[in-house]
């Protein structure tokens, strides 16, 4: 992200989204809508002091909740361009932030702007969101608190993450002894009509595990699943390592997650023994699948795109082409158009690009 934004021909748009396409490959006017960012881009230097001392906090999307940030805020630590955003919803316009910033950076008013831009061709990337737990309630997601999703998990274990890195039971603040993961939350299951396989929360379920495990030994780590999909070059090396480092794996799905007097309970079948197990984990990690964004019916219909029957937008062939779309000069990547992990994703977006430059050379050879 840093690259692109201080390369000399890429110019970013934030906080931006598309309203409306017209024309054709070599001639697309795009219509944009900027949204107001309350902070002056040219002047604010990203110092943070405004930061600082806002008094206001609120949930905090990029860390899954699981910390807060202020009314004028980063979204992220590696955030592109490096500068706060003011969230006007929450603002209580206490003043704070005008007064320490020294570069009157801060806007009291802002609107939002409409503008266009031509282009050759275009590349939609807008990528996923994940499932939410709550519709399989039987899980107990937001009913008790020491079941989280992994993505809550990620930035608990992430040392740049709101607990620096240090794995908390949200009930007490204490570290885990115990931490069951359950695979295949909102995928592979006809009883929600979600059939598909999400391909990424198999191997990160067994990153994170190996995480926990590299560094708190003495936790014990279960993943019940129903297969391991482990399709990737190194991946099932991988999966060995894991076994190796002590995860446990239990082929197995648990129905419910209770709690009595003394904390969560799990009745789980091991169907390689037909054994039938009752757990006590400290903490349970749903892996919760991947959903389209949570724009993709309007985008596809602004584009003039048709979808999946997953709400994913539909490429112009899924056997041969799965980056052109039925308009010429509009490509799609990454997870906008199905699950898939990084380095898929890698791979579609260098494809599409391609296909978009070659377009941009064919019809604009001046
Ligand atoms: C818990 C968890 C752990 C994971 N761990 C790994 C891992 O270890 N390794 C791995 O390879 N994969 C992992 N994945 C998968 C990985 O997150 C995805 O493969 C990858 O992020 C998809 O990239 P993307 O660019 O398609 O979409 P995204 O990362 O979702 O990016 C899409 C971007 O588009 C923007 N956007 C959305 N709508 C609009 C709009 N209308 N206008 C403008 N911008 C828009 C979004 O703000 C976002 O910046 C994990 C997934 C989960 C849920
Ligand atoms: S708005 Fe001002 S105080 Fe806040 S980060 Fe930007 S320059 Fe610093
Ligand atoms: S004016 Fe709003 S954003 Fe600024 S410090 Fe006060 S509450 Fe925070
Ligand atoms: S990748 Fe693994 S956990 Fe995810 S849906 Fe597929 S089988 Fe289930």
């Amino acid at each position: 992200m840093a690259e692109v934004s201080r390369h000399p021909y890429v110019t970013i748009h934030t906080c931006t989204e598309v309203e409306s396409i017209e024309g054709e490959v070599g001639n697309f006017t795009v219509t944009l809508r900027k949204f107001p960012r309350y902070v002056d881009e040219s002047a604010c230097n990203g110092c943070g002091d405004c930061i600082a001392v806002c008094p206001v906090e609120v949930y905090n999307r990029f860390d899954a909740g699981v910390g807060v940030r202020k009314a004028i805020y980063k979204p992220h630590a590696q955030v592109v361009p490096d500068i706060v955003i003011k969230d006007a919803e929450h603002c209580i316009e206490c003043g704070l932030c005008y007064d320490v910033c020294g570069l009157n950076a801060v806007k009291r008013e802002d609107e939002e702007k409409i503008f266009s831009v031509n282009a050759a061709s275009i590349l939609i990337t807008t990528g996923y969101t994940t499932f939410d737990a709550c519709n399989k309630s039987q899980l107990g997601y937001l009913k008790r608190e020491d079941v989280i999703t992994s993505l809550e998990l990620e930035r608990m274990i992430n040392a740049s993450g709101p607990t620096g890195g240090k794995l908390r039971r949200l009930s007490d603040g204490t570290p885990p002894r115990s931490i069951i993961f359950i695979q295949c939350v909102g995928s592979r299951d006809m009883s929600i009509g979600r059939p598909a396989c999400s391909c990424v929360c198999c191997m990160q379920a067994i990153k994170n595990a190996m995480l926990i495990k590299e560094k708190n030994p003495e936790i014990d780590v279960t993943i019940c699943y129903m297969d391991i999909r482990a399709y990737g070059k190194g991946y099932e090396e991988y999966l060995e390592r894991a076994k190796a480092l002590g995860v446990r794996f239990l082929r197995g799905m648990p129905a419910d997650v209770f709690a009595d007097k003394n904390g969560l309970v799990l009745q789980v079948e091991d169907t390689e023994t037909a054994e039938v197990m009752v757990l006590h984990p400290d903490l349970v990690v749903l892996s919760v699948g991947i959903s389209p964004a949570v724009n993709t019916e309007k985008l596809a219909e602004k584009f003039g795109l048709p979808r999946e029957d997953s709400g994913f937008i539909q490429p112009a062939n899924d056997a041969v082409d799965t980056v052109a779309t039925i308009r010429p000069g509009i490509y799609i990547a990454g997870t906008a158009t199905a699950a898939k992990d990084i380095p898929d994703c890698v791979a579609s977006a260098e494809s599409a690009a391609m296909r978009a430059y070659i377009d941009t050379v064919r019809t604009r050879s001046d």
